[in-house]
């Protein structure tokens, strides 16, 4: 199993990779700040990820997961994944409060006990933010949501939260906003950077700035 420090570098790329148009090299500066260390440190470990093939580098343009990379950050995430949904769904904890745990336990849980977890949880497909869990192999399925930020007026359905500030997800526990809620954008005002929401739980319609509205992934119903 590859140290947690390997396993943050594979996650950090994953996660600036999938922010990228195509395959774009991820410069390593974007690396080194999400994971909050040197640009220096984060090239040393470049030439390491490259030397055990979980990564195709080339000096001073940036970085791609190779396929072995790519299926490692996955099962890390799968791993964290399953624990969340573990918490909360078993454990019965707040899903705002998980996210720090998981972050430690995903590198430290063994197969055996990750394979009785996911038994317990009969197999789930997605974790209590809405995100999808990838399969034992690494494979992930896209599930064709939009960035409600970006979403003309309409009706949709509430998929995914793709955040882990305790107090946002709070916030949206406190407005019922939560995977599975219907809910009508009926005013997008990009002068006042805010979104207008229908919610089936609220009287009064609710106001969110469009920048928090990039975290949420909805769905047409
Ligand atoms: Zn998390």
């Amino acid at each position: 199993m590859p140290s947690s420090t390997v396993e943050n570098y594979l996650k950090a790329i994953w996660s600036l990779q999938g922010q990228q148009e195509g395959s774009d090299l991820v410069p390593i500066g974007q690396v080194a700040e999400k994971i909050s260390v040197t640009p220096g440190t984060a090239t040393t470990m470049m030439n390491q990820l490259l030397k055990k093939g979980l990564v195709d580098y080339t000096p001073r343009r940036g970085v791609l997961l190779s396929e072995a990379g790519r299926k490692a950050a996955l099962l890390v995430l799968r791993r964290h994944r399953l624990v969340e949904t573990f918490l909360v769904e078993i454990m019965k904890l707040d899903w705002a409060e998980v996210h720090e745990d998981a972050e430690v336990l995903e590198h430290v849980i063994s197969d055996r006990l990750l394979a009785r977890m996911d038994e317990m949880l009969d197999h789930p497909t997605h974790d209590p933010h809405g995100a999808p869990i990838p399969n034992a192999e690494g494979q992930l399925t896209p599930d064709g949501t939009a960035v409600l930020a970006d979403c003309v007026p309409g009706s949709y359905t509430l998929q995914r939260v793709r955040e882990d500030q305790p107090s946002f997800l709070q916030w949206l526990a406190e407005m019922d906003l939560m995977p599975g809620t219907n809910l009508v954008v009926t005013e997008r005002n990009i002068e006042a950077d805010t979104l207008t929401l229908e919610l089936p739980n609220r009287a009064e319609p609710v106001q969110i700035s469009l920048p928090a509205a990039k975290s949420l992934l909805v769905a047409r119903p």
